[in-house]
């Protein structure tokens, strides 16, 4: 019989975790297949990790692993996607903001022969306005610049078949831009549209901040076109540099020089500091990236792993 893991990444999902579980559980019990779930603690500061003892106590099919301190979404879906073995892994949060009814749909197109089934949102329930007109600048920008198209609108939450398991398992890289790394895997890949339902409990722990920073990680993980920015406004700036000093000189030849130009000079130098800041800054980004991928560290480290019974 096929085996499928579902791995869920939790920080400080205490309260979800119980109505979580059991709403899996009864997935996993039409479904013909040996099922598992891996509950993966991200160094959680309430009582995720005894709950996950608990649920491991009382369900066979649950593992858990617990990471030494918070990583981040991405490295501690990493971990669980490392200690996954199966024939299919699905990923979902544990909020229930995605529903773990779609599984059964996901293996159906599985079966069918793909090797990439995710989950895509035809509506946000519970977000902001602004949250949403902010993803789709994301996407929008994110279209244009990477190499590879990232599908819009789409989470983690996905089926990933045995083949597309051990070729994410090769991405060692340090700066984790999942959703990228899923579309760059490749193979047959299908879309599901469903609603996203709100939060059950908790709140999310993504601010502007982060989601802002998320997005940088997005480009420079998969574009390296803002590198090219220097260049091309350099050679802007300097193509209006050329015309504007011819102007100077002929009107200085027509019309004689009296000392101006205070305003022009200060203009011009604020204007080039400004960009040449932006530029460096852009190269800053990629180095400080290079530099952390040179250290080679481990991406997480384990504190307690649990696999099922
Ligand atoms: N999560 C995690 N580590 C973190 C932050 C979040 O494992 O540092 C988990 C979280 O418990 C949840 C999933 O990642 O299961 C998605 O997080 P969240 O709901 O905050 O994100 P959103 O749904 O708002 O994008
Ligand atoms: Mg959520």
């Amino acid at each position: 019989m096929q085996h499928l893991t579902v791995v869920v990444p939790a920080y400080n999902e205490s309260e979800s975790l119980h109505a979580f579980h059991a709403r899996l559980a009864t997935v996993f019990d039409r479904l013909d297949l040996s099922c598992s779930v891996l509950y993966v603690d991200d160094g959680s500061r309430d009582d995720t990790w005894p709950i996950m003892c608990e649920l491991a106590a009382a369900d066979p099919r649950v593992a858990t692993l617990r990471l030494s301190r918070n990583f981040g979404k991405e490295l501690a879906l990493t971990a669980g996607l490392d200690h996954a073995d199966a024939d299919a892994v699905v990923i979902i949060d544990a909020d229930l903001q995605d529903p773990p009814e779609l599984i059964t749909e996901f293996v159906r197109h599985w079966r069918e022969g793909f090797d990439v089934v995710y989950g895509t949102r035809a509506s946000r329930a519970g977000e902001t306005h602004l949250k949403k007109l902010t993803a789709t600048a994301f996407y929008k920008v994110m279209g244009r610049l990477s190499d590879t198209p990232v599908p819009r609108d789409t989470g983690d939450f996905r089926l990933l078949s045995k083949r597309a398991l051990d070729a994410l398992k090769q991405v060692r890289e340090r700066q984790r831009f999942m959703k990228g790394l899923f579309a760059w895997v490749g193979y047959r890949q299908k879309a599901v549209v469903y609603a996203r339902d709100p939060r059950f409990a908790g709140t999310t722990k993504w601010n502007y901040w982060r989601l802002w920073n998320f997005a940088i990680e997005g480009i420079t993980s998969f574009s390296g076109a803002p590198l090219k920015l220097a260049t091309y406004l350099g050679l802007g700036v300097a193509a209006f540099a050329f015309v504007f000093g011819l102007w100077i000189a002929i009107k200085a030849l027509l019309f004689g020089d009296a000392v101006q130009g205070y305003p022009t000079i200060m203009v011009t130098m604020l204007f080039l500091g400004g960009v040449q800041l932006i530029a460096l800054g852009v190269i800053g980004e990629y180095l400080g990236r290079l530099y952390l991928e040179a250290k080679q560290r481990p991406l997480y480290l384990v504190d307690e792993y649990r696999p099922p019974r």
